[in-house]
């Protein structure tokens, strides 16, 4: 059987060096707001090419502290309008809603999965106060005409680079494109910890601290509460897991890339369509998505050969229960998108056969 994520032998490649970090922290009789969160920050913000990263509870609550902070200081105002993709994950649309903003749904590209720019601009309105990219699968949303878009019309770019820790755009690596973004660092993600954690990088100072304070009660001096904050820290333990497995997250996105070639290369049938990708520009891989009309059927084939497989994600956001009051708008790419995606299993913990293995068993498949 190949699973789908095998996390135990992923992590089994780090084990000693996870067991000294972890030990060290032990030792240290330091367990939160340490010295490893503060080198973590340091290294993560280096590695995106950011002044700041300021590590927080997991991604949901970095992109919730991100406009929490443009609220405290501001930017923007209880039912705002934050323009975000259709199809993403739900927490990119929790965080938007926690903090009585509203989110302003934009259909994804077919090709890319990632939020179609062109249909942006017909969104605005004169409370939209922020563009909310999501590299969706590992693939950079952002381009210069986006940029373009939101300078025109006064707007924040934040990023949700849950799915791209180390993707990038022409250099500039995800969490530096646009003016704040939140990471997670959720076990499965591309660069993963054990149990929750995440992360906001951005180059502004001002906004960094304050993303720094409401995660820690609203202080920034021990019991002087200066915001109605939240308790939403990273720990010296994930700190210092995450800091064992950095160096390695670039060797790890290229054999993502690796495996993504083989497939795309090798995966030669008509009733799967592949995923874009102009191999000119970077991409992290998250998940290897392929579309096909009888999706479920794909999947139990798959399953009989002994592979598994997920669907990421099986209900758009809009037709989710939790926001009835958009059930009855209709998304019609996003809906294609989440009736006919299956994501293979992309695990840099797999062999060259397992991965060979898994090309065979699509082209095998037949309605
Ligand atoms: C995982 C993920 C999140 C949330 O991260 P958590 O650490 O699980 O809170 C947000 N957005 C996207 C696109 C994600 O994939």
């Amino acid at each position: 059987m190949i699973p789908f994520l095998d996390l135990k032998s992923i992590n089994n490649r780090y084990r000693s060096q996870l067991l000294e970090a972890v030990a060290k922290v032990i030792d240290s009789g330091s367990y939160i707001k340490g010295r490893e969160v503060e080198e973590f920050e340091r290294e993560f913000a280096a590695y995106c090419g950011t002044k700041r990263a300021v590590g927080v509870a997991n991604g949901l609550d970095a992109l919730r502290l991100i406009l929490r902070a443009y609220i405290e200081q501001g930017v923007m105002n209880e039912g705002d309008e934050i323009i975000v993709p259709a199809n993403t994950y739900i927490a990119t649309i929790l965080a938007v809603t926690e903090n009585r903003l509203v989110p302003v749904l934009v259909e994804p590209a077919l090709g890319t999965f990632n939020i179609d720019i062109d249909r942006i601009e017909e969104k605005l309105t004169n409370r939209t106060k922020a563009i909310l990219i999501v590299h969706l699968y590992g693939r950079i949303a952002y381009a210069p005409r986006l940029k373009n878009l939101a300078q025109k019309h006064g707007l924040k770019i934040i990023e949700d680079a849950a799915q791209s820790h180390g993707a990038a755009f022409e250099g500039k690596r995800s969490g530096s494109l646009g003016d704040a973004a939140g990471f997670s660092f959720y076990p499965g993600k591309n660069l993963g910890a054990l149990g929750d954690a995440g992360a906001v990088t951005t180059n502004d100072a001002q906004l960094a601290e304050l993303v720094s304070a409401l995660g820690n009660y609203g202080s920034r001096e021990k019991y002087c509460n200066l915001y109605k904050g939240l308790n939403s820290r990273l720990d010296e333990l994930q700190a210092a897991v995450l800091r064992v497995k950095l160096p390695y997250l670039d060797e790890e996105n290229e054999r993502r890339r690796e495996i993504a070639r083989v497939y795309l290369d090798g995966i030669r049938n008509p009733l799967i369509y592949l995923p874009q990708w102009n191999r000119g520009t970077s991409h992290v891989w998250h998940l290897f998505i392929v579309r096909c009309a009888k999706r479920d059927r794909l999947a139990a084939h798959l399953k009989e050969e002994g592979i598994g497989t997920l669907i990421h994600y099986p209900i758009p956001p809009h037709q989710q229960k939790a926001y009835a009051e958009w059930n009855a708008n209709s998304y019609p790419v996003t809906e294609e998108i989440h009736q006919t995606v299956l994501s293979l299993p992309l695990d840099i913990s797999m062999d060259d056969e397992d991965v060979a293995r898994i090309v065979e068993a699509c082209n095998r498949f037949q309605f």
